[in-house]
């Protein structure tokens, strides 16, 4: 009889877990293409990943939770927080300022749980330049322009002056693709929930982000008998 791989020569070293860097994930696109819906099913499948909770000075979406999905805050708040260097990164965006807050990101990483970041191409830059090795990033593409349309109505959140805007602004938001790490098209909602999925699995085994952990469990294995 064959032993069981978890019986037996292994009983006297315990696997050490496999310490590693927090993955940064940066999610982007134009309004309306679904990163909002992809991000809400990540976080509601993974345990180890968590989101960054933005401020805006938007008006809250009947829809939305203050502090849930936005803390929704004041234009002197917001000024507040950017000038008491409490803003890790922010931009204006459609005519609203939205910003990343500084200590739950690093709180986060530092715990050794990715955080996803729900931001567009300019916050997307600033992650970038900020922290190169930790930020991945994904654009995600509609279908077609008409899809997005659609979606945005379908969405019945946004007023159509908003839309409109939305919309024209799309166009430039689409051509910073180049600028992303993996673009993924967001037709078919479980085909690009699995390609995320496949992205973030790949990148939690990067060598470099793994590196330390690595070290001291080879040390591990080599300080064992064969
Ligand atoms: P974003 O966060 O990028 O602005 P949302 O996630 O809010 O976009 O999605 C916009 C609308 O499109 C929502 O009503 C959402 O349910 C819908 N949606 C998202 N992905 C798909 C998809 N693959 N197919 C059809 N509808 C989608
Ligand atoms: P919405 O108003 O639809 O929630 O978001 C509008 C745009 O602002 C989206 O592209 C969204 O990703 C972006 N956004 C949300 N939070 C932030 C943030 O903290 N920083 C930046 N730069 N963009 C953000």
């Amino acid at each position: 009889m064959t032993a069981s791989p978890s019986s037996g020569s292994m009983s006297d070293f315990q696997r050490v877990p496999m310490a590693r860097r927090g993955v940064m994930l940066v999610i982007s696109s134009p309004s309306g293409a679904g990163k909002g819906t992809l991000s809400r099913l990540l976080l509601d499948t993974d345990r180890d990943i968590t989101l960054s909770i933005s401020v805006t000075t938007r008006d809250r979406r009947p829809s939305e939770v203050d502090g849930v999905h936005y803390t929704f805050i004041k234009p002197s708040h917001f000024h507040a927080m950017r000038e008491g260097g409490e803003l890790l990164e922010w931009a204006e965006v459609h005519g609203n300022l939205y910003a990343t807050p500084r200590p739950p990101v690093e709180q986060a990483l530092a715990s050794g749980r990715d955080v996803l970041f729900d931001i567009d191409w300019q916050g997307a830059a600033q992650l970038r330049e900020k922290m190169p090795t930790d930020v991945v990033s994904i654009f995600i593409l509609p279908p077609t322009m008409a899809e997005l349309k659609a979606r945005l109505m379908r969405r019945a959140e946004d007023a159509a002056d908003v839309i409109e805007k939305r919309l024209r602004n799309a166009r430039t938001e689409i051509q910073q693709w180049p600028n992303f790490d993996y673009i993924v098209v967001n037709d078919d909602l479980q085909g690009a929930f699995a390609d995320l999925q496949s992205i973030l699995r790949a990148e939690r085994k990067r060598r470099e982000r793994i590196a330390a952990g690595t070290e001291s469990f080879v040390a591990g294995l080599l300080d064992q008998p064969i």
